[in-house]
Parts: C-alpha cells; sequence; structure tokens
C-alpha cells in the first residue's frame, strides 16, 4: 500500500477548448491545475514527476499561476519532505511541467523514463515533439543526468506492486503508473492521458497528441487493469 498527495505547482484558467477535448468546445476556455505527485510505500520516497518553478513555464504557458508556496521545494517542506531523500523519480513524460530543471531538488532519486522517449527526445521526428520541453533538458538526458536515468522498454514493476505502463498516445513514450493505494489497490495515475475526470467519464480523448489511437487504447487499459483513474490536470484530485 502505497501513500499518494498531489502537490500543486500552478494553475492555469485561458486553456483552450479543443487542447483539452479533441475537435470540440471551441467556444470554450478551460482551467487546468498542475501536480506532480508524492508517494510513499515502506521507507520509500518517490515522486511522479518533478513540478516545475514558474521561470521554467513562461515561455510555454505564459498565463501560467504559480502562487507564492507552490514551487515544488515549499511543497515538499509543507509536507515534512527532505527533497534529498526522494530516492525514485517516475518520469511520466518530457513535458516541462513533468520533468523540468526542479530536478536538481532531488540529487540522490534515480529517473525512470520509457525507452521511447528518451529517444524521442534525441530524435524527434518533428520539431513539435520536443517544444513544450523545459530549456536545457535534452542536453542534459545526456549529459549530467545520464548517470541517473534508469531506461525502461515496456512495463515493468520498478517496486513492489508499482507498476509503470507504457501507454504513448501524448507523447511517443508516455508512462502512466498503477500502484495499490487506500483508494483502490489498482489504482491509476494516468498523467496526460486524462486531463479531466471527464476524459474518462466520457471517454472522449484530450486534443493534444502525437498518437490518437494509442489515447484511446491507453484510456481502454485504464479501464481493464484499474478500479480508480486519477486524472492530471483536475482540481477534484485534491478532494
Ligand atoms: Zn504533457
Amino acid at each position: 500500500m502505497y501513500t499518494l498527495l498531489p502537490l500543486k505547482v500552478g494553475e492555469c484558467h485561458t486553456e483552450e477548448g479543443p487542447k483539452m477535448f479533441f475537435v470540440r468546445d471551441f467556444d470554450k476556455v478551460y482551467s487546468t491545475y498542475f501536480y506532480f505527485w508524492y508517494i510513499e510505500g515502506g521507507n520509500t520516497r518517490i515522486l511522479l514527476d518533478t513540478g516545475f518553478d514558474l521561470a521554467d513555464s513562461k515561455g510555454f504557458m505564459p498565463t501560467m499561476i504559480q502562487q507564492p508556496g507552490w514551487t515544488p521545494a515549499e511543497r515538499l517542506m509543507q509536507i515534512g519532505v527532505d527533497p534529498r531523500s526522494i530516492e525514485h523519480i517516475i518520469v511520466s513524460h518530457m513535458h516541462f511541467d513533468h520533468l523540468s530543471n526542479a530536478v536538481d531538488l532531488f540529487p540522490n532519486a534515480r529517473l525512470y523514463m520509457q525507452k521511447r522517449e528518451y529517444e524521442t527526445a534525441l530524435y524527434p521526428p518533428h520539431p513539435w515533439f520536443t517544444a513544450a520541453y523545459a530549456p536545457g533538458m535534452i542536453e542534459r538526458l545526456t549529459g549530467d543526468l545520464r548517470k541517473r536515468l534508469e531506461i525502461i522498454d515496456g512495463d515493468m514493476e520498478i517496486l513492489p506492486d508499482l507498476k509503470l505502463m507504457l501507454v504513448g498516445g501524448h507523447t511517443p513514450g508516455l508512462q502512466a503508473v498503477i500502484l495499490p493505494t487506500k483508494l483502490s489497490q489498482r489504482t491509476c495515475l494516468t498523467s496526460d492521458i486524462c486531463f479531466f475526470y471527464q476524459h474518462i467519464e466520457e471517454d472522449w480523448p484530450i486534443g493534444f497528441f502525437c498518437n490518437l489511437a494509442e489515447v484511446f487504447q491507453a484510456m481502454a487499459r485504464f479501464r481493464r487493469e484499474a478500479d480508480v483513474i486519477v486524472p492530471q490536470h483536475d482540481a477534484r484530485v485534491e478532494k
């Protein structure tokens, strides 16, 4: 059984409808909430993604809001966790709000990334694929972070009952997580396959993806393999 805590680092209130929901809601604007996840099991401290500092987000989302007290360092301090005690960071995918230069807060953590995500970063089929990465991150993957990277190829149980699932879809090598929590023995953290609960409830895809078929396949797989499905950018995850 793992303890799971969403840590909010940002909010944005100007998201375009069709980016949130594929080919619909052209006249709507949505609010998104940005989290990284603290996971603890036994004596092991784990993060899903790193969170980000405002400066890393401004180039991509100029209207991002990060209030005082919302940085990754402050969020961990608020729950009494020393960032240096984090041993494992699951990198769901490479977008700036998931892997950022906040990674430097966690010098003792191994970073788990899918091979397809790593290869896409190094050999993108088009610049679009790396346009939302934090500044300098591609160079860091083969530079100072290389020693800490665990490149995973496919599904893998990296800790007892904590499984990474390669699903792709949103990015080529996106990985979701399934683990036992107090919510359910099979709790799924979807990362950006589902921005909101509404995506699962309506089986409607996000509008920002590289492979639509994989997005649908991922949602179907979450339904088969999990009892509780937790999206990435929905304020209800805090309830
Ligand atoms: Zn993303």
